[in-house]
């Protein structure tokens, strides 16, 4: 799934702001690569990401998509999300929202529930002071349980 073209441009001019302000160079590749992220709605992997930017971009390598993404989570513009296998998976979406992850197919969804957004209560934390929630659920997805059914 694809997001509008006005959001995804709204996100880039935002990216490219941010990291002037952290003084990082913006080279064509690093916006390349942010603007297929904030594009997806399937938080693609690096593997992922790579398909589809070097199509326009040849010259462009794995490591260096591997790299954008470390950079650009340093300075809080994607986040890594904490799903089991191999590849590694990434969202430019920060704003609070929860996960729908496929045991099956690996599939990553998002899920919006204000239900769980609410932090957890300071005194049971000893400390630790929380930003935000986000929540992995873990199950089948529809396209999986279909499948299956067959
Ligand atoms: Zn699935
Ligand atoms: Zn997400």
């Amino acid at each position: 799934m694809e997001r509008t073209a006005d959001f995804v441009n709204d996100r880039v001019e935002t990216m490219i702001r941010r990291c002037r302000e952290a003084g990082m160079n913006v080279t064509p590749q690093r916006i390349a690569i942010y603007r297929a992220l904030v594009g997806s709605t399937e938080h693609p992997s690096p593997e992922m990401l790579f398909n589809s930017v070097s199509r326009t971009m040849p010259s462009l390598s794995l490591a260096t998509i591997y790299k954008t993404l470390e950079t650009l989570e340093t300075i809080g513009l994607v986040r890594e999300i904490p799903v089991t296998g191999d590849r590694k998976r990434f969202d430019a979406i920060l704003e609070d929202h929860h996960h729908l992850i496929c045991n099956v197919c690996g599939s990553v969804g998002d899920y919006h529930d204000e239900s769980l957004d609410a932090l957890p209560p300071r005194r049971r934390l000893g400390g630790f002071v929380p930003h935000a929630v986000s929540v992995n659920v873990f199950g089948v997805c529809v396209k999986c349980r279909e499948a299956a059914s067959h």
